[in-house]
């Protein structure tokens, strides 16, 4: 039994050579695609995005009628439907909708959406959106540093 045993892992022995170097090949391969697909691809894709800084004057405002008149439908300008927990912003239409901007001391620094338009917003004034008058009215008017991300 023993010898046999012996036969049948020399006879294999040449298959199992054959084998690792498939493997090696198979991952050598696999490994330089991967370095050189990750180095010339990164400075082409994937950019992270670009956030530009802006002095704004950052007023608030809620979807009551005191806020909005007559626009005071539960949808933005953007089509948005209002939902509860909602955080989003007006801005001037140089701010195309779904910009992004990081608006200190708003829904906890997270970027909000450009998601709505306003009467009074031109240029660099921003609306801030809150579910309750009251909310708005506590947020007053601030200037303050915004940062905006850039349209790639
Ligand atoms: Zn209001």
């Amino acid at each position: 039994m023993k010898s046999t045993a012996g036969k049948n892992l020399h006879g294999l022995f040449p298959v199992r050579i054959r084998t690792r170097f498939v493997v090696w090949l198979t991952t050598t391969l696999f490994l330089v695609t991967c370095i050189v697909g990750v180095v010339c691809a990164e400075p082409t894709h994937q950019q992270p995005p670009e956030w530009q800084t802006v002095q704004m004057r950052v007023t608030a405002y809620c979807p009551c009628e005191q806020c909005c008149g007559e626009y005071s439908d539960g949808q933005t300008a953007s089509g948005h439907n209002i939902q509860p927990g909602d955080a989003f912003v007006a801005a001037d239409t140089q701010y195309p909708f779904g910009t992004e901007m990081v608006i200190e001391g708003y829904d906890n620094d997270q970027p909000v959406k450009v998601l709505d338009r306003g009467g009074a917003i031109k240029g660099n004034r921003l609306d801030v959106f809150f579910h309750t008058h009251q909310e708005a009215l506590n947020w007053g008017v601030k200037y303050i540093d915004v940062k905006v991300q850039l349209a790639s």
